[in-house]
């Protein structure tokens, strides 16, 4: 018999804002020591009031609006409880009966073609805390910092049905929210985490099998293996009786390459969900609704086209450029001063993508002004500036923010001058200290032509036009 995996998944994103969601300690407590980013609120201490961050509520909303969701337009929030030493209050404050976004729709791409994800809802929620295991102690110590951090949970109907179709659903939500700055959705720092429900069912039947769930996964490469190797599981079970399945919550082992039961899935029932009395009901109101919907960016693949068409790029540049919204925004920035769109692609792309991979940095790292690009560009296209003194200028300003590119070619020398007497006299001087690469070249060794081309460049600090040093310098070497 042919059987189909069905999943669907619960992604976890932790939003990128200033503070938390019911409070205001930092939301960011990289580098911190523990539990210094705590106040009686965010440690469930009895009596404190929680206040909705404003913030998180903007952000649900794009995302929501990203993922082509129902805003509701009053959403409540409500209290699940369980305990656990990493939640302080036994109970989380997230989103039950009137989530902040609803029935949404992510298309996705693979090697099969495009398919439409159904998205149930999108609800806002605090994380917990952080317990760090001492094996040397003995001990388990527990810090808060992580405690109210705000999340926005996005649950899928199970509509998936391969480890390559949840890949491309990952990368797509990944794209849509940096593109719309509500996170940085990054597995490797822990701001997308993903659960996994996974059920085997035979090709064609509509109803459902036995479902389990894999908790907190949060590499996409570990993801694919757990989905192949829960497949295979059920399969086995189904038609060998290898074992009975039942409903539950099981750990991937990324090391042994399995999953291990860990306990039977709790059902909404035990978490005893009920309004939290303490935080009012959000009411988003037209203009707040309004203002959200047009801070909304256009949609990567809207510009791509956008670049390929409007502004006759390449495909594959095109492609390249909206990986990411800084790139694009710097592009574009740059497009508006130098007005063309070729030569701003290839600074993009040949220069300064280069530099953010040396430097390690991702493309959304790059927080370069894309008017100021735009102004070095007008410098070397209107031939004040080298291109290769254009690069120096670049990699100063990734430096120091503050640099005008003009200013700073000035102070450095390397403005071109139209002086070709300056530039007889360093082809004289060069050509006299040299004798034998003039020789050289005249003994036929194209060779020894470049390296008369090399000091004189060098001598001029860069700032002469190639194509003019090299006749005046041909000239002067035949004549010599
Ligand atoms: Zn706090
Ligand atoms: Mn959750």
């Amino acid at each position: 018999m042919r059987y189909e995996t069905v999943i669907g998944l619960e992604v976890h994103v932790e939003l990128a804002t200033k503070s938390k969601i019911f409070c205001s300690c930092s939301a960011h407590s990289y580098g911190s020591e523990p539990n210094d980013h705590v106040c009686p609120a965010c440690c469930g201490m009895p009596g404190m009031l929680p206040v909705v961050n404003k913030r998180v509520v903007d952000y649900g909303m794009k995302a929501g609006l990203m993922l082509n969701c129902h805003i509701n337009r009053t959403t409540t929030f409500d209290k699940k409880s369980y305990y656990y030493p990493d939640l302080p209050a036994a109970y989380q404050t997230t989103q039950w009966f009137a989530p902040v976004a609803v029935n949404g729709l992510v298309e996705i791409e693979t090697k099969e073609g495009k398919k439409n994800i159904r998205i149930k809802q999108i609800h806002m929620e605090e994380d917990a805390g952080k317990l760090v295991h001492d094996i040397r102690e003995d001990t388990t110590h527990v810090d808060f910092n992580r405690t109210s951090v705000p999340l926005i949970e996005i649950v899928s109907q199970p509509d998936l049905s391969s480890a390559e179709e949840v890949e491309a659903y990952l990368e797509r939500l990944k794209s849509l929210l940096r593109f719309a700055k509500v996170a940085e959705c990054e597995m490797a720092h822990g701001t997308m985490r993903c659960d996994v429900n996974l059920s085997v069912r035979p090709e064609g039947s509509d109803k459902l099998g036995v479902r389990t769930e894999m908790k907190n996964m949060n590499s996409i490469e570990a993801i694919k293996r757990a989905i192949e190797y829960e497949t295979a599981r059920h399969i086995d079970a189904i038609e060998n009786g290898t074992e009975v399945l039942v409903q539950e919550t099981r750990r991937w082992d990324d090391i042994k390459g399995k999953s291990y039961a860990m306990r039977t899935k709790e059902t909404a029932g035990d978490y005893r969900y009920f309004p939290d009395p303490n935080v009012m009901p959000v009411v988003i109101d037209d203009e707040w609704f309004d203002s959200i919907k047009e801070s909304l960016p256009e949609f990567p693949e809207v510009k791509r086209e956008r670049y390929a068409g409007e502004y006759g790029l390449g495909e594959y540049d095109a492609e390249r450029l909206t990986q990411s919204i800084a790139l694009c925004e710097c592009f574009e920035g740059a497009y508006a001063v130098c007005k063309n769109a070729k030569d701003a692609a290839n600074w993009m792309i040949s220069d300064i993508m280069r530099i953010l991979n040396n430097k390690q940095m991702t493309y959304d790292m790059l927080s370069l002004d894309g008017a100021t690009l735009g102004k070095l560009i007008l410098l070397v296209t209107d031939g004040k500036v080298s291109r290769a003194n254009g690069k120096k200028i670049l990699e100063a300003m990734f430096e120091d923010s503050s640099i005008d590119p003009e200013s700073y070619a000035k102070e450095n020398d390397f403005i071109i001058s139209n002086d070709t007497g300056l530039v007889d006299k360093v082809v004289k001087e060069v050509i006299a200290a040299d004798p034998k690469s003039v020789a050289d070249f005249k003994g036929g060794k194209e060779k020894a032509l470049m390296a008369l081309f090399g000091k004189c460049m060098k001598e001029l600090k860069g700032n002469c036009d190639p194509q003019t040093l090299r006749s005046i310098l041909i000239d002067a070497v035949n004549k010599a």
